[in-house]
């Protein structure tokens, strides 16, 4: 037999459900998880699914100590007709070999994996919750796994996918937050891990967010760590702006990460001829597009709130409030479009949804 060949070993009593009005984010998982090793010099082995359960590591496993990790975060959804459908998966198994190749951490096959987690959601369907705006999410993930406390990559990981029953983030409509413009703190700078999605850069922006939420906010906005001028991204969301009817986000330089939903919303966006652009741009030019009355909309995107529309800004002394902290119509319509398509409402024109 050979070593790729997928084991399937399943619980013998199913875990109980929790009700689809109550999902709690993080704190459900499903019956099985999806695990596979890794062995400098013999590559990825042994790929299997098995019931949820702890997994042992060694202390000096180096994951804790140097951190070496990388994550992904994607959603199945149960559409009307009971298909379960993933947006644009392949771009997520694309995007942690991007990140594995930053933290030193070796490729998976991206056609082979996505094949293992469509096993997983099908053996683990009934997770799926139809509740309007609830999803299954799933987070794929590596550890380095190596007992070494030495300087050097492991020569030993784990790949694993567990999923997790998630609420709807809009439980109480869409809501636009108030947004504190970081000053002090840096998420990211270039060079840097910010294009990855690895621990540490999460980690290291609690401060920040525990200072914000103290102060009332719901979460910052990142500023470039060089000159804390430039605009790069909205909690662990992108960010755009629509300004005299062209809308902006920032362009990708290294460190802000690259949204699977920003594409999706920059390829929408084109497609409905409606201009945008991938610049970079300053706090202090947007504050000023305020004043003159330009800045129509601003908003963050990414897989958990899909669209999330930022009321109003505050900048050190100077505070701005958008679009009457009203949710925008362009806003309204991308979330539309973009969960219409994820759960199969509407027509999927771009080719984005895959069935499991
Ligand atoms: C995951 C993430 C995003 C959004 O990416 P999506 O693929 O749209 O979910 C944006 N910024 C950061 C820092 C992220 O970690």
């Amino acid at each position: 037999m050979s070593d790729h060949t997928l084991t399937v070993v399943k619980r013998s009593s199913k875990k109980e459900k929790p009700a689809s009005d109550q999902l709690v984010f993080g704190k459900h998982y499903t019956d099985h998880m999806f695990i596979m090793d890794y062995e400098e010099g013999k590559g990825w082995y042994d790929p299997r699914i098995v019931p949820y359960e702890p997994v042992t590591l060694d202390p000096a496993a180096m994951i804790f100590h140097y951190g070496q990790t990388v994550f992904e975060g994607l959603k199945a959804y149960r559409s009307k007709e009971n298909r379960i459908l993933l947006f644009r998966p392949e771009k997520n198994l694309q995007r942690i070999n991007t990140s594995s190749e930053r933290l030193s951490i070796p490729r998976i096959d991206e056609e082979q994996v996505l094949e293992y987690l469509k096993q997983l959601i099908e053996i683990d369907q009934d997770w799926v919750p139809s509740t309007p705006g609830t999803s299954l999410y799933i987070r794929p993930f590596v550890i380095a796994t190596e007992p070494n406390l030495s300087l050097a990559p492991s020569k030993t990981y784990k790949f694993m996918i567990i999923l997790s029953p998630v609420g709807s983030y809009y439980a109480e409509g869409i809501n636009p937050v108030t947004i504190k413009v970081e000053e002090k703190y840096t998420r990211a700078v270039r060079g840097g891990t910010g294009a990855a999605k690895t621990a540490g850069n999460y980690s290291s922006a609690y401060k920040a967010q525990e200072v914000a939420t103290k102060e009332g906010f719901s979460q910052v906005l990142w500023l470039d760590g060089v000159e804390k001028k430039y605009i790069e991204e909205v909690g662990s969301m992108n960010v755009f702006f629509k300004i005299n009817g062209e809308v902006v986000t920032p362009q990708l330089n290294g460190s802000i990460l690259e949204g699977i939903t920003r594409l999706s919303t920059i390829e929408l966006l084109r497609s409905w001829g409606i201009p945008v652009i991938e610049r970079q741009i300053t706090i202090e030019e947007l504050f000023q597009y305020h004043k003159e009355g330009a800045l129509e909309e601003a908003f963050g995107t990414g897989t958990a709130a899909v669209i999330s529309p930022i009321g109003e800004l505050s900048w050190g002394e100077h505070q701005v409030v958008i679009n009457h902290r009203q949710t925008g119509e362009l806003a309204k319509q991308l979330y539309d479009k973009l969960t219409g398509i994820q759960t199969g409402v509407e027509a999927d024109e771009y080719g984005w949804t895959i069935e499991v």
